[in-house]
C-alpha cells in the first residue's frame, strides 16, 4: 500500500485526540476549492469518499520563517495596522521606553517589546484607540566611544565635536533602522513611520523646555563633584575611558591625626586617630575621618610610636599593623581599652598640615579592619565615597587641584603649583614627617585608573557640574509614586527606597554627543547666564536646527536679540546633559508634543532595572515641572537567563539570540526556525514578574504548544469546509446539551482570559488556553463529535449543530489568541472557508462576541459524564492491553451504579439497541453510545449480573456511599465499514451489506455506488 503523505498528518493530529484512538479518520489534504464533497456516481472501492472529512487550505506545517513575513507584508500592503491604529475609541497609550541605539537586540529586548505588543493588540480588540510610538535613546558615551574607536589617535585628538556628532548621529540612525527591522519581525505593531528618537530636533527642544522649567522653579544649581580627571589630557573621563593596569605602585602612608576634643569619651590627650591612604596628595583636602560604627576599635600604645601616645585603630587590624609600624618580632601594642565604633563619632581632631579642626563621621560597611586601619581619610573633593559622605555631613567639596593636576594656592603656600602625582605627593609626605604625623610609609602595588588615550595615571578631582536638586521635590516625587499602580507591587518598594536614599542628580557630562546644557558664562568672572529668556531662545533654535546648532552657530545667534550687543562678553558652556535626562523627558518630547497621544501615559513597561533608570528619571523630571507622575501604571519585568538560570554572557557562550529562534540557528537540526509566534508563545508562558529562562529545550516546549494550537485550529477550519454560519447555524436554544455545555465552557474561558489580559497575567492566559484546547476541545468535544461530523448527512441537524459550535470555538479562540499569536490567528482568519465580515482578525471586536451560560445542573451533569468517560477510557485501555478488544468501537459496555440520580441520567441517555436511520430514544447526540464512543451499552440492574464467563475487564469505583462499576467486553456484532461502529444491523442491507442500517440509508440518499 502506498502511504499517502496525509497519513503523516493524520498521525500527528490524532496524537492530540487521545481518548478514542480507534476512531481514526484520515484528513484529506485537498484544497477547499474542490468543495462541496463529491458524491460519487462511479463505483468506489470503499466508503471513504462518502464521509465528510475535514479539508482546508490552512496548512499543517507552520513554515513560519516564510509565512509570517508574508502576513506582515500583507498587513503593510493592506494598511491594516495603520488603519487600526488610526481608528476611534477611547485612547490607550503605552509609552515606549527607548532602547539604546547601540548594537544588536538581545532576548531582553524581545521580551520587553513582545509584552508591550500583547497589551496593545488586546486593547485594539477591545476597541480602544491605541497609540504606540516606538522610540530610541541615541545620545551618550557608548556611541561616542564606538565612533572614537574607529578613528586613529591623531584624528581622534584633533576631532571637532561637530564631526564626531555627525558620525555618531549616522551610527545611531543606522542602528535604529536595524533594530526596527528586528522589532517588526517579532510582529510588533506601532507607528514605525513616525517613531521618536532623543536626537530629533523637536525632541531636543522639548527637553530644553523641561530643563528651563526646572531652572525657573529653582531645581537646577551649579555645584562641585569629584570625577575621574586626566591631568595629561586635561579632561574629565568616563569610566569607559579608563584602563586599570596591574601593579601600579603608590606610596601609601599611615598618618596620625591628633584628637583635640573627646566628645564625652574618656581619652588621655594627646591621643591620635590613625588612617592609611594610597594618595598622600589628598591629605591637604582631608575634611573628616570615617569609621564603621559596627566594628570595635582599640586604644593602644607603644613606646616607639609618637612617644608612646595612645593611638586609635580597628581592634582586628592590630595583628597586621604590628609589622607595618616597624615593631620588632615578638613585640605588640599595649591595649589600653576597646570601644565600639559608634562612640568615636563627633570626636574632633586637628589637621596636621593646616591646623583645621575636623570631626570623626560614620562611614559605611565598606570600612573594614581587613585593609588599612579601620579609619578612613575622607576628602570629599577627591573620591566618590568621600563625596557621598561629604553630602551627608554637609562638608565642603574641597579640591585644591587645577586642570593640569597641580595644587592650587588653597592647598597651602608650600604645595601651590606642585604636580600632585609627583612632587606634590613627596612634598605632602615630607611635611607630614616634619610635623611628626607620619607613622609609616610603604610602596603599594594595585590596579589604578589610567587615561586610555595617554596611558598616564588619572586622579579624582572635583569640578563644577550642573545638578538637579532632587532634595527640593523628593517628598512630591514619593507622593507621585504612591499615586501610581505598580505591577507587580514590589516595583513600588524598589523605586520608593531608591528615591528616598538618593542624593541630588548630577546632570552634566563633559561629552560632545548629547544635548548641550544651554548655559553661557561671562568671560571676565565665569558667572553663568541661564535665564528663561536665553533658554526659550535656545529651545527655538534647537527646534529649527537641532542641537548641532550649539556648535554651528555664533554666540550672537545662540543668544536672544537683547544680548546682541554684549554677546562677545560670553562663552558658551561645553557640557552636555546626562542621557537619562534625555530619555527621562520623553513624556514631554512625545506624550505632550504629539497630537495622537495623551499625557500622562496609561502604562510604562520596562525591566526592573529601570527603577534606577528610566522610570525614575521620567518621574523626577515630570514631578519637578508638572507636579505629577508621567504614568498611571508601571509594569516591570525580570531579566532573561539561560536554561540553567545563569546570566547570559558572551564569555560563557550561553547567549540565546532571538533572531536564531525566529530564523533558525547555525545548526538547523538543533535550532530550527521557529518563527516569531513561537517566541511570543514562550513570552506568554513565562512568569515575567521575576527572571525568566530560555534555551533550546524551553523553546521546544513552546513550539510543541504552538503545534497543538495550530493543529486544533486546522481541524476546526477543516471541519467547517462546507459551513456558512449565515445559512447553516443552529440557534442556541435548539442545540443539544453537549453543545450548549461546551459553549458555556468557551464563554467561561473567554471571561477568565479577559480578566487575565486586563491584569497582564499572560502566563495564566497561556495555561487557560492550553487546558481548554487539549482537555476540553481536542480530547473531549472534537473526539466525541467526529461521528456527527463525518458520518451524518451533510445538511443534518446532528452535523450542522456541531459545526455551529466549532465555528463559535474557532472565532472566539482566534480572538483571544490573536494578541499572543498574531500571525497564526491572521493566517487562520485568511483561510476561513466562508467570507468573514472583516479583512483582518484585528478588526474584530471583543465586545461583539456571543456569550453562553451553563446552568449549574447542566455543568454538573456533564462533569459526571466526563468522569464516566475517563473511567471507561481507562477500562478500554486495559482491555486493549489484554487483547480483549482492539478499538473502543468494538466494545460492549456494561454499567452499574447505586447512585439513583446518575443512573437516571444514564437511562435518559440510552439510545436504540442498534444504529438505525432515525433516533427516537435520544436526539442521537446526547446519547451515551456516542459520548463514550462505544458500540453497545447496557445498564445493569444489579452488580454481579454480568456474564463472568466472558473475557472482560471490570473496573469498580466508589465515592462515599455511591459505587460505580463498568465491564468492558467485545461486542458480538459486526463492524460497519463506513462508521466503524459495530451494529446488529450490519449485513441487513442488500445494496450496502457491509454497513449498518444508518449508514446504508445515508449512502442510498447519496446515490453512492460501491464497487464489488
Ligand atoms: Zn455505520
Amino acid at each position: 500500500m502506498l502511504l499517502h503523505p496525509c497519513l503523516f498528518f493524520h498521525l500527528l493530529v490524532f496524537v492530540i485526540f487521545t481518548s478514542s484512538l480507534d476512531f481514526k479518520r484520515q484528513w484529506i489534504c485537498k484544497p477547499a476549492s474542490k468543495f462541496p464533497f463529491r458524491l460519487k456516481a462511479t463505483p468506489e472501492k470503499d466508503y471513504s469518499s462518502s464521509v465528510f472529512l475535514p479539508t482546508t487550505t490552512f496548512e499543517q506545517r507552520a513554515n513560519a520563517a516564510t509565512k509570517e513575513l508574508q502576513i506582515q507584508q500583507w498587513w503593510d500592503e493592506k494598511g491594516i495596522c495603520d488603519e487600526i491604529l488610526r481608528g476611534g475609541g477611547d485612547p490607550f497609550v503605552l509609552h515606549d521606553g527607548p532602547p539604546y541605539a547601540n548594537g544588536d537586540l538581545h532576548m531582553g529586548h524581545a521580551l520587553n517589546k513582545i509584552l508591550k505588543d500583547f497589551i496593545n493588540r488586546y486593547q485594539i480588540l477591545k476597541g480602544r484607540h491605541v497609540t504606540y510610538i516606538p522610540g530610541w535613546d541615541c545620545h551618550g558615551l557608548p556611541i561616542e566611544l564606538k565612533v572614537l574607536t574607529t578613528l586613529d589617535d591623531t584624528t581622534r585628538k584633533s576631532l571637532h565635536p561637530l564631526i564626531l556628532r555627525k558620525t555618531a548621529a549616522s551610527f545611531a540612525k543606522q542602528t535604529v533602522m536595524n533594530q526596527m527591522s528586528s522589532f517588526k519581525r517579532y510582529g510588533i505593531w506601532g507607528n514605525w513611520t513616525n517613531y521618536y528618537t532623543t536626537m530629533s530636533p523637536s525632541y531636543e527642544a522639548a527637553q530644553i523646555r523641561v530643563f528651563g522649567e526646572m531652572v525657573q522653579k529653582g531645581h537646577i544649581y551649579r555645584g562641585r563633584k569629584p570625577v575621574h580627571w586626566s591631568p595629561s589630557s586635561q579632561s574629565a573621563l568616563a569610566e569607559a575611558e579608563l584602563e586599570y593596569p596591574e601593579n601600579h605602585r603608590s606610596r601609601s602612608i599611615y598618618v596620625a591625626f591628633e584628637v583635640v576634643q573627646t566628645n564625652n569619651l574618656t581619652l588621655s590627650l594627646p591621643t591620635y586617630l590613625v588612617i592609611w591612604t594610597t594618595t598622600p596628595w589628598t591629605i591637604p583636602a582631608n575634611l573628616a575621618i570615617a569609621i564603621n560604627p559596627n566594628i570595635s576599635y582599640a586604644i593602644v600604645c607603644h613606646p616607639s610610636i609618637l612617644r608612646g601616645s595612645p593611638l586609635i585603630l580597628a581592634e582586628d587590624a592590630l595583628g597586621r599593623l604590628v609589622s607595618k609600624f616597624g615593631l620588632q618580632n615578638g613585640e605588640s601594642f599595649e591595649i589600653l581599652s576597646v570601644i565600639p565604633g559608634q562612640k568615636l563619632e563627633k570626636i574632633v581632631y586637628k589637621h596636621p598640615l593646616n591646623g583645621r579642626e575636623l570631626q570623626v563621621v560614620i562611614g559605611g560597611e565598606y570600612i573594614t579592619p581587613e585593609s588599612g586601619t579601620g579609619l578612613v581619610h575622607i576628602a570629599p573633593g577627591h573620591g566618590e565615597e568621600d563625596y557621598l559622605i561629604g553630602l551627608q555631613y554637609g562638608l565642603e567639596i574641597f579640591s585644591p587641584v587645577d586642570n593640569r593636576g597641580c595644587f592650587t594656592v588653597e592647598a597651602g603656600p608650600d604645595l601651590s603649583g606642585k604636580e600632585v602625582l609627583s612632587e606634590g605627593n613627596l612634598c605632602v609626605i615630607r611635611s607630614l614627617r616634619e610635623r611628626q604625623s607620619l607613622i609609616a610609609e610603604e610602596l603599594y602595588s594595585h590596579k589604578y585608573p589610567y587615561d586610555w588615550r595617554t596611558k598616564l595615571p588619572t586622579i579624582f578631582r572635583s569640578t563644577d557640574q550642573w545638578f538637579a536638586s532632587v532634595q527640593s521635590f523628593k517628598s512630591e516625587a514619593l507622593r507621585a509614586v504612591d499615586s501610581v499602580q505598580w505591577i507587580p507591587r514590589i516595583g513600588k518598594n524598589r523605586i520608593t527606597s531608591m528615591i528616598e536614599s538618593r542624593g541630588d542628580w548630577c546632570i552634566s557630562r563633559q561629552r560632545s554627543w548629547g544635548v548641550p546644557i544651554p548655559v553661557f558664562y561671562r568671560k571676565d568672572n565665569g558667572e553663568p547666564l541661564l535665564s528663561i529668556e536665553t533658554i526659550n531662545h535656545i529651545e527655538k533654535v534647537f527646534r529649527d536646527h537641532g542641537s548641532d546648532a550649539w556648535w554651528e552657530l555664533d554666540l550672537i545667534e545662540l543668544l536672544p536679540a537683547s544680548y546682541r550687543d554684549i554677546a562677545h562678553d560670553y562663552v558658551k558652556g561645553t557640557d552636555t546633559m546626562d542621557v537619562w535626562f534625555d530619555s527621562g523627558t520623553s513624556w514631554a518630547g512625545v506624550l505632550q508634543s504629539r497630537e495622537d497621544v495623551r499625557f500622562p501615559a496609561d502604562l510604562y513597561l520596562e525591566g526592573s532595572d529601570q527603577s534606577r533608570g528610566w522610570f525614575q528619571s521620567s518621574l523626577l523630571t515630570c514631578v519637578a515641572t508638572q507636579g505629577t507622575a508621567p504614568y498611571k501604571r508601571v509594569l516591570t519585568h525580570g531579566f532573561v537567563l539561560d536554561e540553567k538560570g545563569t546570566k547570559m554572557s558572551k564569555s560563557l557562550g550561553n547567549v540565546v539570540d532571538p533572531k536564531d529562534i525566529i530564523e533558525g540557528g547555525k545548526n538547523r537540526k538543533k535550532d530550527p526556525a521557529y518563527g516569531a509566534d513561537t517566541l511570543r508563545l514562550w513570552v506568554a508562558g513565562a512568569d515575567y514578574t521575576s527572571d525568566v529562562c530560555i534555551g533550546s529545550n524551553i523553546i521546544k516546549q513552546a513550539a510543541e504548544s504552538y503545534r497543538k494550537i495550530r493543529n486544533t485550529l486546522r481541524y476546526l477550519l477543516g471541519s467547517l469546509a462546507d459551513f456558512n454560519p449565515t445559512n447553516d447555524s443552529i440557534s442556541y436554544n435548539l442545540l443539544p446539551s453537549i453543545d450548549r455545555y461546551i459553549l458555556g465552557l468557551l464563554t467561561n474561558l473567554v471571561k477568565e482570559v479577559e480578566v487575565a489580559y486586563e491584569e497582564f497575567q499572560f502566563s495564566k492566559i497561556y495555561q487557560l488556553i492550553m487546558q481548554f484546547i487539549v482537555v476540553d476541545v481536542s480530547s473531549f468535544y472534537l473526539d466525541v463529535s467526529k461521528d456527527r461530523l463525518y458520518i451524518s448527512g451533510r445538511q443534518t441537524y446532528r452535523r450542522r449543530a456541531t459545526q455551529t459550535v466549532m465555528n463559535e470555538i474557532l472565532n472566539q479562540m482566534l480572538l483571544i489568541l490573536a494578541p499572543i499569536l498574531p500571525h497564526l490567528a491572521e493566517e487562520a482568519w485568511l483561510n476561513f472557508p466562508y467570507p468573514t465580515n472583516t479583512t483582518s482578525i484585528f478588526q474584530q471586536k471583543w465586545s461583539a462576541r456571543n456569550s453562553y451560560v451553563n446552568s449549574d445542573a447542566d455543568r454538573q451533569r456533564w462533569e459526571q459524564l466526563r468522569d464516566l468517560k475517563n473511567i471507561v477510557n481507562k477500562g478500554i485501555e486495559k482491555a486493549r492491553n489484554a487483547k480483549i478488544v482492539g478499538a473502543a468501537s468494538e466494545v460492549k459496555l456494561s454499567l452499574w451504579t447505586n447512585d439513583s440520580v446518575l443512573r437516571s441520567l444514564w437511562v435518559d441517555m440510552m439510545g436504540e439497541d442498534d444504529l438505525l436511520p432515525e433516533f427516537h430514544l435520544t436526539n442521537g447526540i446526547d446519547d451515551l453510545r456516542f459520548i463514550l464512543s462505544v458500540s453497545e451499552i447496557e445498564i445493569l440492574p444489579e452488580i454481579g449480573q454480568e456474564n463472568k464467563e466472558d473475557s472482560s475487564i471490570t473496573e469498580s469505583f466508589s465515592r462515599g456511599d455511591t459505587g460505580l462499576t463498568i465491564v468492558v467486553r467485545k461486542t458480538p456484532s459486526s463492524k460497519c465499514q463506513r462508521c466503524w461502529f459495530h451494529a446488529k444491523s450490519v449485513g441487513s442491507s442488500t445494496d450496502f451489506p457491509q454497513t449498518c442500517q444508518r449508514c446504508s440509508e445515508i449512502l442510498r440518499k447519496q446515490n453512492f455506488i460501491k464497487r464489488c
